[in-house]
């Protein structure tokens, strides 16, 4: 199995705090969906899963919009915070800037920003629209990833590399990607990425795959269970 939680782009990142009268609002949402993801179990942290380490991850377009690519800056989850019960601004990073083809990422906050930041940035880029991105992750959706029909990213390309932005750009230009704003990362065992313009938008998309999921799971099974 690839190892979960482990940055592997170049980070500059400046730690303090960031301005809750700037940021509160974009935290808030992205702390509400954070929430319902974790109740969920799609994002968290298990000492049954990926060896242990915290899995899953938010982040919410800041201004200026639409920004130009590569600097589209976005507020994400903290690196290793997804088995943290709470959520507050201190726990969100602020990434300035993203250089997918130098692997690098520029970021401040009090804490570093996600490892999965690179993806993050290259949804981004897809289109100046693009205002949250939910990265959970989900058994029983990727498991059924081709079933569902899902738009997937190529197996041996994992998390939060240069490889997978290219990947999501390939989806993008090549499927029905952006009108049914999912896809399944193959390479990066039960990770699936929703987006969409509002945190609203991607978190429906990814709740109504998961009943579609567990629709199958009846229709495979006879019943399914919680
Ligand atoms: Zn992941």
């Amino acid at each position: 199995m690839v190892e979960e939680g482990v940055t592997r782009f170049a980070a500059a990142h400046a730690d303090g705090p960031l301005s809750a009268r700037r940021f509160g609002a974009v935290a808030a949402g992205l702390a509400g969906w954070r929430t319902v993801l974790a109740g969920l179990g799609l994002v968290g942290q298990d000492p049954k899963r990926y060896g242990g380490a915290g899995y899953g991850n938010v982040s919410a377009r800041v201004g200026p919009f639409p920004g130009p690519r590569g600097a589209r800056p976005f507020l994400i989850s903290g690196t290793q915070t997804g088995g943290w019960p709470c959520a507050e601004l201190a726990d969100f990073a602020l990434v300035e800037r993203y250089d997918i083809a130098g692997n690098r990422v520029v970021s401040r906050g009090a804490i570093r920003p996600s490892s999965e930041s690179m993806t993050h940035g290259a949804v981004y880029d897809l289109g100046g629209h693009i205002r949250c991105v939910l990265h959970a992750h989900c058994p029983v959706i990727w498991r059924r990833r081709k079933a569902l029909r899902l738009p997937c990213t190529a197996d041996g390309v994992d998390y939060g590399t240069p490889e997978m932005a290219s990947e999501i750009d390939r989806l993008a230009r090549g499927t029905a990607l952006l009108d049914a704003p999912l896809l399944a990362m193959s390479g990066h065992e039960d990770g699936v990425v929703a987006f969409g313009r509002s945190g609203d938008e991607a978190g429906a998309i990814l709740m109504a795959t998961l009943a579609r999921a567990e629709a199958m799971v009846f229709e495979e099974r006879g019943r399914v269970c919680r």
